[in-house]
């Protein structure tokens, strides 16, 4: 694929025409593909005619917005590589940010233009901020609709050039600025596109953040390179999520594991009609087979089906396609993309491969690997090895079909006694206690230095007696005695990235 990310995403633009490309959730303002289309080229022309280059780096910083996707492909077009931000982040986390990438350009919105400000003078080196809906002092994306500037045309190389800078998720550490060039990310996108087609008349709900890696692929490239309807929320709430795949009829989800949880056990769900649904995705984090299982029943719908990748993969490698979520195993992230080799290594001895049903490492090699992150050859060393393969951290094996399946991260696995427990097992088992709303297990070291399964537990509002021994005792008959959890916390919320992974390191830190 040798486009750009904006053409290789809005290359049918024209065909699609006046069909509905993003519609608001809130209040149904709705853009068209031709709108899409026009906009983003008279937004590129009045960025570069405000000085952006190519190889400039532009933060991109609002919550999801019909806007949001435009303001992307307009910078891209102009030359510049986006760095998407998280829109909670503070003013210090923000700056760190900028600082990092060398950003010169800010888009932000309104209500966010104080963050903005502040994040630019302290990191410095910020050229200029421009406001999607307009504020005083500040050019607007609305204003640059009526640029009469030429269209820029930057001499873009899609195979080194750098479309997008995401940062990853910081789940481990510090989020890495993750280089992706415009074949990294156009390349995927037509690598998944068979397991998960989609067109004019689909509606997909998009609630998971854009400026997350899952979200700017599965919610805003990938349908609109299909010609599908993005339906767009700014955040995560419950009742609206649900009002609106009823009240805009949508097709398809694509989720992380706690909006599973909440489709499967919320009350609230039995109040909305949610029969338009077709499909749900889940990624981003493990995702177990009995909650998948419990949520696809209540919504009369094909098993949840997964998939599986990470910021550095650009971000896919596994899939369940879509046609086939009635006959995949369960549990499984699904099954490698094409022009992708895997392999799983021993976790002792990184050099053997194994076979079908062993866990291991999960090492990647294909045309999504990342170009490396920005500024650290160390770590980006890492990361990738000589021959090209991608240690992914993550702990899993196939079955004899090649379905995957992940168990955990590497580092996440509890050396109890030196048998290996897995949290995300443990965290599955605790969420079938009907008096459990949620949870997350982490390895702590007890007096004698043993490394043991802490369970931070948060009690439905029906349970408020629920006792740590009743949920020692749940998961003590059902797990073989290794894995028992050996602590109770109970807390208010369990701390998540933006993506719906578990923040351990934050529940670590808290005792
Ligand atoms: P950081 O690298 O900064 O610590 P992160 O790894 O959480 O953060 P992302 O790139 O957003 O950042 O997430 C990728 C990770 O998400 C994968 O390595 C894997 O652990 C997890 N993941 C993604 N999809 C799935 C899935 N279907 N099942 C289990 N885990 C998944
Ligand atoms: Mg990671």
């Amino acid at each position: 694929v040798e486009l750009p990310i904006h053409e290789a995403v809005l290359g049918r633009a024209a065909e699609f025409g006046d069909a509905p490309a993003l519609i608001d959730g809130t209040d149904g303002t709705t853009l068209s593909y031709e709108q899409v289309d026009r906009f983003h080229r008279r937004i590129a022309a009045a960025l570069a005619e405000a000085g952006v280059r190519k190889g400039d780096v532009l933060a991109l910083h609002s919550p999801n917005t019909i806007a949001f996707p435009t303001a992307f492909y307009a910078a891209t077009r102009a030359g510049a590589t986006v760095t998407t931000v998280h829109p909670l982040a503070t003013p210090e986390e923000f700056a760190k940010q900028l600082g990092d990438s060398a950003a010169r350009w800010i888009i932000t919105v309104s209500p966010l233009l104080e963050a903005a400000r502040r994040a630019a003078e302290l990191a410095g080196g910020v050229q200029e901020i421009f406001v999607c809906d307009g504020a005083p002092g500040h050019r607007s994306l609305l204003d640059m609709l009526g640029s009469t500037a030429p269209e820029p045309r930057p001499a873009l190389d899609p195979a080194t050039d750098v479309a997008a800078l995401p940062y990853s998720s910081g789940t481990t550490g510090t989020p890495k600025g993750v280089m992706l060039t415009h074949r990294q990310i156009a390349t995927n996108l037509a690598q998944l596109e068979p397991a998960i087609t989609t067109g004019p008349g689909d509606r997909i709900l998009a609630v998971l953040p854009f400026f997350h890696i899952y979200g700017l692929t599965a919610l805003m490239n990938a349908p609109l390179r299909m010609g599908a309807t993005v339906v767009v929320l700014p955040r995560f709430d419950l009742e609206q999520f649900l009002a609106a795949i009823q009240n805009h009829r949508i097709t398809g989800l694509y989720v992380a594991p706690p909006i599973v949880l909440a489709l499967a056990k919320h009350p609230a769900v039995a109040q909305y009609d949610l029969s338009s649904l077709k499909y749900v995705i889940s990624a981003a984090a493990p995702l177990d087979a009995n909650l998948a299982a419990a949520c696809s029943a209540r919504l009369d719908l094909p098993p949840v089906g997964q998939a599986y990748g990470m910021t550095e993969l650009s971000p896919g490698t596994h899939v369940v396609p879509l046609d086939a979520m009635r006959g995949a195993p369960p549990g499984t992230v699904g099954r490698l993309i094409a022009g992708t080799e895997m392999r799983i290594v021993s976790l002792d001895d990184p050099g053997k491969d194994l076979g079908v049903g062993e866990d291991g490492e999960i090492l990647i090699r294909g045309p999504q690997v990342m170009k490396g992150y920005l500024g650290r050859p160390d770590a980006t060393a890492a990361m990738i090895d000589p021959d090209g393969w991608l240690h992914t951290g993550d702990v899993g094996h196939v079955d004899g079909d090649g379905w995957l399946f992940v168990v955990d991260r590497v580092k996440e696995l509890i050396k109890y006694k030196g048998f290996q427990v897995a949290p995300a097992e443990l965290e599955a088992l605790l969420l079938t206690h009907p008096g459990i709303a949620d949870a997350a297990v982490v390895g702590v070291y007890d007096d004698e230095g043993n490394e043991i399964p802490h369970a931070y537990v948060v009690r439905q509002a029906s349970a408020p007696d629920l006792s740590e021994g009743e949920v020692m005792m749940h998961v003590a008959e059902r797990v073989a005695p290794y894995k028992r959890v050996r602590r109770v916390t109970f807390i208010d919320g369990v701390p998540r990235a933006a993506s719906g992974k578990i923040l351990r390191r934050l529940l670590r830190e808290s005792v």
